[in-house]
């Protein structure tokens, strides 16, 4: 990096010596409130903290508003880039007309604060604008990931009691149109209790049923409202979203989060973890609106640093396997963030793609979502990096709001595979199985030992489920479901949830060091492991890989190969942590954000019934998974 970074050192040292003033600063350093709060942080009634509490603001005054006052107006907030290839930017300016239009529009609907608004949208420019007007107004929103079947979203809808839904007539999906309005149709059909109205973004034409008194099409209504519409502040608490976990591990819960803790450590860790330059930068989160990622780096974050951002609707496929570095390359995007998952693939296509293209605009990248492999984050630094841009990988939840563990780029060492170091102001530990902190070099459970401002104030209508879930396992700890280690200098490694964690012979083995050990292998491209009762071992480990396109155009032995990846992990991590077996898979079962569960490869595994499948992007996997396994001979 050729300038000095936007995070300094002293921000480590400011936060240790006094944590609560440090995040009193960010709050006002980042957000502008209307009544100034007194208290930074209210513990009385813990583990349901308050943040600024007695202070006032607007959120979307803060993402908007107020960098239009300040003359931005003609910055790009967003350079939208449409699957079919339809492209459009958004200034601030133009953000600002919209908001107002649709904050009045939702207002004429009947929705007022506290209304909850669910959206079933993908990532469109208009979903952005949606988000923001129900922040406008105090409704908070609730996204619906448009992947979602009618079923999960009228879960949604009845959970949250919402009363108006937005969703588009459809979205463009690998190369054809797919209708979305149906699916909100079907799940208000037999009667909603709580949904009066549903506004529709129009975005791929054709023929959509509207059903009369109830529906209303968006661009109508915001062509029919007011175009200025004066914000109210909301007191720092006021409920800014509701959002459902992925569901990797079971039932998604409904996460509450709250406005001005959250907005300052978004706004706080953007502007840090990402060196965020805001006159020149263009910033890319390649996630999806409807996941955290999304809400706190594709919306939140970057508006309240005034960013200039890539909204992109499509897969990375779409409509071949250079779509990314053809964006990258257009627009001159220099900061990428995306997934594991998706960089996995990447390897998978192969090099000689984002080769042909000039990718000499990116300085930084991010990982989010999963551990990234050692190899995956070679791979990454090397060919699509060049070599010379730092990668963050932050580990966070849909809980904690932002990100809590990462490296700050020009500050931190760079370590592969590694998340590092907590935010400045984020307290962690790795402890025992009794809680106890663990010190030195260790092995144990990822814990926040004090709250922080973007934390998670709830889940939504279950008040006991939220002590049960985070705070009883390590009473007055936050438990976040992840194993970590930390090692000699002091850095964190994500090591899987606690949940799948594996026990071979009594060694507790995680699932991240043996599926990087898998991907460290030239052949591998994606590994999942799981731990399979066994009658010797307590429980014997299962691999599934999905082999490298390279590896499988060339000589390669597939016969040969599960006893060369079993002595290959044996040599990398130890006798102990060798597969039982390996079976080549071409897909991995994975929920809609690109999570694998791994519960259901141990259902496999362990020859039971595949559990509960809702989550699951293509449920089709499961059953070839399933045939693959009996059909493989034993191994010794
Ligand atoms: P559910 O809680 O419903 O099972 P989920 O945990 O997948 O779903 P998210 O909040 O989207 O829902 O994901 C957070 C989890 O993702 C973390 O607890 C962790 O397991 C994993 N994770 C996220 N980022 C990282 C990272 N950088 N390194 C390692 N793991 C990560
Ligand atoms: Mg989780």
């Amino acid at each position: 990096m050729a300038k000095d970074p936007v995070a300094t050192a002293d921000l480590y040292e400011r936060a240790a010596s006094d944590r609560l003033g440090f995040w009193g600063d960010m709050a006002r350093e980042n957000v502008d409130w209307d009544t100034e709060f007194t208290q930074v942080l209210d513990d009385a009634d813990a583990p349901f903290y308050r943040w600024f509490a007695d202070g006032r603001l607007n959120a979307c005054v803060n993402a908007v508003d107020r960098h239009v006052a300040a003359g931005l107006g003609d910055r790009v907030a967003f350079h939208f880039v449409g699957e079919p290839g339809d492209t459009a930017a958004m200034t601030y300016g133009d953000l600002h007309v919209q908001v107002q239009r649709a904050a009045n529009a939702i207002e004429a609907l009947g929705i007022g604060a506290g209304d909850r608004v669910v959206l079933y949208v993908p990532n469109l420019l208009e979903s952005v604008v949606a988000m923001l007007a129900c922040a406008r107004i105090g409704a908070p929103h609730s996204l619906v990931f448009s992947g979602f079947s009618s079923e999960a979203l009228r879960t949604r809808i009845d959970d949250a009691k919402a009363r108006l839904v937005i969703t588009a007539d459809g979205a463009n999906r690998r190369g054809a149109p797919a209708a979305l309005k149906p699916a909100v149709d079907a799940a208000l059909a037999g009667g909603s209790t709580s949904v009066e109205h549903v506004l529709v973004i129009r975005r791929t034409g054709g023929d959509v049923e509207m059903v009369e008194g109830r529906d209303v099409w968006w661009d109508e209504a915001l062509a029919a409202a007011p175009a200025s519409h004066e914000a109210q502040p909301f007191e720092s608490e006021q409920p800014l979203f509701i959002l459902y976990t992925s569901g990797t591990t079971g039932t998604p819960k409904g996460i509450l989060h709250t406005t001005g803790g959250y907005l300052t450590h978004v706004a706080a860790t953007a502007r840090h973890v990402f060196d965020a330059r805001p006159e020149t930068d263009v910033f890319w989160c390649a996630a999806d609106v409807g996941w955290v990622t999304g809400h706190s780096y594709i919306v939140y974050g970057p508006l309240l640093n005034a960013m200039t951002s890539v909204l992109y609707e499509g897969t990375p496929n779409t409509p071949d396997e250079s779509r990314f570095w053809q964006v990258v390359e257009t627009l001159g995007v220099t900061i990428l963030y995306t997934a594991p998952t998706t960089i996995r693939m990447f390897m998978k296509w192969g090099e000689q793609i984002p080769q042909g293209h000039d990718l000499s605009s990116l300085r930084l990248l991010g990982s989010v979502g999963e551990s990234i492999n050692p190899e995956a984050w070679r791979w990454y630094h090397r060919v699509i990096g060049g070599g010379r841009c730092p990668i963050v990988d932050t580990w966070w939840q849909t809980e904690t709001g932002g990100m809590m563990v990462s490296a700050l780029p020009g500050l931190t060492t760079l370590k592969p595979g590694s998340a590092q170091v907590p935010q400045p102001g984020i307290a962690v530990e790795v402890v025992d199985d009794e809680g106890n902190p663990l010190t030195g070099d260790t092995t144990g459970y990822l814990v926040l030992t004090e709250p922080w401002p973007g934390m998670l104030r709830g889940i939504w209508g279950d008040d006991e489920r939220y002590r049960k879930t985070y705070w009883s396992r390590f009473p007055g700890r936050y438990f976040a479901g992840d194993g970590a280690k930390r090692d000699a200098d002091g850095d964190i490694w994500l090591l899987g949830r606690v949940d799948d964690v594996m026990n071979v012979s009594g060694h507790r083995i995680s699932t991240t060091e043996v599926e990087s050990a898998l991907v460290s292998h030239p052949v591998v491209a994606e590994a999942a492991v799981v731990g399979a009762a066994d009658e010797t071992t307590g429980q014997g480990i299962v691999a599934f890989v999905i082999l490298r396109a390279e590896a499988l155009q060339g000589t390669q032995d597939l016969d040969a190969l599960p006893r060369q990846l079993r002595s290959h992990v044996a040599e990398h991590i130890s006798p102990i942590a060798k597969p039982r077996s390996v079976l080549v898979v071409e897909e991995l079962p994975k929920t809609r954000s690109g999570k694998i569960m791994r519960r259901l490869l141990r259902d496999i595994a362990e020859d039971r019934e595949v559990g509960d499948v809702s989550t699951l992007a293509d449920s089709s996997v499961m059953d070839k998974i399933s045939a693959g396994m009996s059909a493989a001979p034993p191994e010794d």
